[in-house]
This record gives structure tokens, sequence and C-alpha cells, in this order.
């Protein structure tokens, strides 16, 4: 469980740089560095859509692709706290966890 800061403000589960999604999934099986990962829980708010309705989560579970970070264990992110950047994404590819250090 990881505390997430999120700043990709136009994402529906994004509050205040907080998360609220009930689980985070981060692809990038090949990446050896944080740009090339990506969140795919993200969802692009569209003008006039709703945001979640929830608060952010102090921590949330992570199910992670990219091995090659040293906080991946067992496809499982195992960092106290993570960082997800991406202003103004379209796509997930937009996003990336810049925690990821190998
Ligand atoms: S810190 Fe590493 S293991 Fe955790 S989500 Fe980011 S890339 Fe995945």
């Amino acid at each position: 469980m990881s505390h997430i800061v999120c700043t990709v403000s136009n994402c529906y589960y994004n509050k205040r740089e907080g998360c609220t999604a009930p689980a985070l999934d981060v692809d990038g099986e090949m990446a050896d560095e944080s740009r090339l990962t990506c969140c795919d829980t993200f969802i692009e708010q569209k003008p006039g859509m709703k945001s979640s309705v929830q608060e952010p989560k102090g921590e949330t579970q992570i199910s992670c692709k990219a091995k090659k970070c040293t906080y991946n264990d067992n496809e499982r992110c195992d960092a106290q706290r993570i960082v997800v950047n991406g202003k103004n994404a379209q796509h997930t590819e937009e996003t990336c966890c810049s925690t990821f250090i190998s």
C-alpha cells in the first residue's frame, strides 16, 4: 500500500493531487526509466464530465508491471509514496510514475 501524489488534475479520480481510485494499475513491462511507465487507471475527465465523488485514500494498493523498478516486489509496489505525473494527459501513455528507479 502506498500514498499517491498525482499531478494529473484532469483524471476522473484526481482530487487535490490525491487519488480516489480503489486500486492502481501501473504499466511499463519494458520500462527502464520513469517516462516509459504509465498509470493504466487514468480516465480522462472530459469537459462537463463529473469527477469521482470519493475522497483521496491515504494508501492505495498498486499493481505494477514495471519489473525493473527497485520498488517492484512481484508486480506489487513496495514504495511508501509514489508520485504520478502527466499534466493535461489525454491518454494513459502521457502519464508516468516519477518514483520509478532502477
Ligand atoms: S515506484 Fe516503481 S513499483 Fe512503484 S508504481 Fe512506480 S514504477 Fe511501479
